[in-house]
C-alpha cells in the first residue's frame, strides 16, 4: 500500500456481465485515482488483464480470490504467481462471501494467504462478525489468528485488513464510523498481540460494508481507517466518482 494514502478497493464481484460493460467502467474510472487516494480495482479473473490494459498506470489490479497451490490438477482454480504475471498487486482473501457461500474455512484462507505472500501479492484480509451485535472481540480474534497462523514478523507489514462486518454488506446499512474505528483499533491490538505493538500499530485496515458517496468521507477522514472496500457503489462510474469525491473531501488529516 503507497504511503501516506487511503487505499480505495472496488470490488465489482460476480459483475458486470459482459466484457463490453466491463471496459466501459474501467474507461470511465480510469484516470479517476485522486490526490491522497490509491486506488485498486477488483474485477472477475476473466478480466482482469483487460482491465490492467485500460485502467492507467496509477490504478492498480486486484483479484478477488486466488488457490493456495501453484500450479496442478486444481480444475478452475487460479493461483498467485498467474495473478502476479496477468499484473495484480493486492488480492483480497477471505470475503465474508467466500466464508459463507463458498465454505472457505480459516485454514483455506490462511493456506491462500501465505501462497500470496510467497508470490509478492499483498493480501487484502477481510474479517468481520456476522450479527450486527455479535461478538466482535472474539470474531476477530478467531479469524485473524487463524489467518495469521504462521506468517512471520517481517512479513506483516506486507498484509492490509478489511474490517467488513457482514450485516452492512450489500445491506445499504452501513457501520459507524466510530464502531468502524474501534473495529480497526481492535484488529491492530489483537495483531500487536501476535507480533507486537511496533510491527502492528500501523497495519493498514479498511473499512468495508455499504460504503457510498455519502459515508466515503466520514469513515476514511479518520486518522485509523486506511481507506475502504467499495461493493455495490463501484459499478457504476457515477456512484464511484462520488465514492471518490467523498474520499478526497474526508482525507483531510
Ligand atoms: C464488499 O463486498 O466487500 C462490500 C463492502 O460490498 P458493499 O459495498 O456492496 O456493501
Amino acid at each position: 500500500m503507497e504511503k501516506n494514502k487511503k487505499l480505495i478497493v472496488a470490488n465489482w464481484k460476480m459483475n458486470p456481465q459482459t466484457a463490453e460493460e466491463a471496459l466501459r467502467l474501467v474507461k470511465n474510472i480510469a484516470g479517476r485515482a485522486a490526490r491522497g487516494v490509491e486506488l485498486a480495482i477488483a474485477p472477475p479473473f476473466v478480466y482482469l488483464d483487460m482491465v490492467k490494459k485500460n485502467c492507467g498506470r496509477e490504478i492498480k489490479l486486484a483479484a478477488q480470490n486466488v488457490h493456495w497451490e501453484e500450479r496442478g490438477a486444481f480444475t478452475g482454480e487460479i493461483s498467485a504467481p498467474m495473478l502476479k504475471n496477468i499484473g495484480c498487486d493486492y488480492v483480497i482473501i477471505g470475503h465474508s462471501e467466500r466464508r459463507y457461500k463458498m465454505g472457505e474455512t480459516g485454514e483455506m484462507i490462511n493456506l491462500k494467504i501465505k501462497s500470496a505472500l510467497r508470490h509478492g501479492l499483498v493480501p487484502i484480509l477481510a474479517v468481520g462478525e456476522r450479527e450486527k451485535n455479535g461478538d466482535i472481540k472474539k470474531t476477530l480474534a478467531e479469524q485473524l489468528t487463524g489467518a495469521l497462523e504462521g506468517v512471520g514478523a517481517s512479513e506483516i507489514g506486507r498484509l492490509v485488513i478489511a474490517y467488513e462486518p457482514v450485516w452492512a454488506i450489500g445491506t445499504g446499512v452501513s457501520d459507524t464510523p466510530d464502531h468502524a474505528l474501534s473495529a480497526a483499533l481492535l484488529i491492530r491490538k489483537i495483531a500487536g498481540g501476535i507480533y507486537g505493538k511496533e510491527l502492528t500499530e500501523n497495519l493498514p485496515v479498511l473499512y468495508g460494508g455499504s460504503v457510498s458517496g455519502k459515508n466515503t468521507g466520514e469513515f476514511i477522514g479518520q486518522k485509523g481507517i486506511d481507506g475502504a472496500l467499495v461493493g455495490g457503489a463501484s459499478l457504476e462510474a457515477e456512484n464511484f466518482e462520488a465514492v471518490l469525491a467523498s474520499a478526497v473531501s474526508g482525507d483531510a488529516e
